[in-house]
């Protein structure tokens, strides 16, 4: 089978550290054809890394070109309505990043999207295809723990001006609600969401720790899901001195925790059982399944109504905090 030709839209950070070392990967399966960023610069680095490949600093060129089938779509949040609803009236695939979009308004108008265009779209929300969550969740569907009743998730990060994402400024004067609260927890979210059900209910209090972050830099999040599992989501990005990201599930027979790629299962009188995950984070199975689903006709994993529902779950906790 031909590999697809591909289109990249936006060559920042996203393009270069996460989607590129994926893609050198898939070879068989993509081959990128042009790139586009609206700074010359990035555009040209990241067409030389690409192979050569001619570059352009207008989208709409990419869209125009009928070599295209498909498009990545690695813009700011707030460009995904728009560039995804140009991609698919040119009629290409579309694979465009998390969140899928800016607000609930154009999230919901995206849902269209599937019922109106034939063509392949899909969110790249690659916590829904790393393997790691996949095995959390297979050692929770096989019983591990017994029931799981509640799940506490802490992020405790210190995000300096100095990071990259920091010194993103589209993130900092972010034309969105929650600023990095929303762009990184949206992936919680689809893991919750996987492992437990919808959000039912929720409270949620939120702050502004480092005004150079945008809006908002932290939140605790408390929420009820669909399967009774009641959770807490702890999401700091201003944590001074203490850096954390571990997931604990507690269980009716056990309790799970999860800490970088190790996922532990304790146990009353029992040693722990602990699993180590090869995982490179979900970008080659993303790309894997928006090729399957071009190809061969696969289902789409991360569908556009997956990830209105996380970006809902999300913008509800965030308008929670305001009501309290
Ligand atoms: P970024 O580094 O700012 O990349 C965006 C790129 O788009 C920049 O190079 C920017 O150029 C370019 N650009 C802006 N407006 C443009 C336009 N109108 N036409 C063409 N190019 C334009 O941001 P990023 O971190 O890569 O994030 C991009 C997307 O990836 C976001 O949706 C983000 O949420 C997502 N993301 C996902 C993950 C993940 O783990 N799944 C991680 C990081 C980011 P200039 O910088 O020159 O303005």
């Amino acid at each position: 089978m031909k590999p697809v030709k591909l289109g990249i839209l936006g060559c920042g950070i996203a393009a270069k550290d996460l989607h590129w070392p994926a893609l050198k990967q898939l070879k068989d399966k993509f081959e990128i054809v042009m790139v586009c960023n609206h700074t010359v610069e990035k555009a040209k680095e990241f067409a030389q890394m690409a192979g050569n490949v001619p570059y352009v600093t207008d989208y709409k060129e990419v869209l125009a070109n009928p070599q295209i089938e498909a498009v990545s779509i690695l813009l700011p949040i707030h460009l995904n309505y728009e560039v995804t609803k140009e991609a698919l009236d040119a009629g290409k695939h579309v694979i465009v990043e998390k969140p899928i979009a800016a607000n609930m308004k154009e999230a919901e108008a995206m849902l269209g999207f599937e019922e109106k265009y034939k063509t392949i779209m899909t969110v790249a929300e690659n916590f829904r295809y790393d393997p790691l969550n996949i095995k959390i969740k297979e050692l929770l569907d096989s019983g591990s723990i017994g029931t799981p009743y509640s799940a506490f998730w802490d992020c405790f990060d210190l995000l300096e001006t100095s990071n990259k994402y920091a010194k993103t400024q589209w993130r900092i004067k972010h034309q969105y609600p929650g600023g990095f609260i929303t762009d990184g927890g949206v992936h919680n979210m689809a893991v919750f969401r996987d492992l437990f059900g919808e959000i039912d209910s929720g409270k949620a209090i939120t702050k502004s720790i480092n005004p150079e972050l945008g809006e908002i830099d932290s939140m605790s999040f408390l929420f009820n899901t669909s399967q009774n599992v009641s959770c807490v989501f702890n999401y700091y990005f201003s944590s001074m001195g203490h850096q954390e990201r571990k997931l604990k599930i507690l269980g009716t027979q056990g309790t799970m925790v999860v800490e970088g790629k190790n996922i532990t299962i304790k146990k009353v009188n029992s040693p722990d059982y602990v699993e180590t995950v090869q995982s490179e984070g979900g970008y080659k199975e993303e790309f894997e399944n928006f090729y399957g689903a071009i190809r061969n006709g696969e289902k789409v994993k991360s569908t556009f109504l997956e990830a209105y529902k996380d970006l809902k779950a999300l913008l509800d906790a965030l308008e929670a905090a305001e009501n309290l």
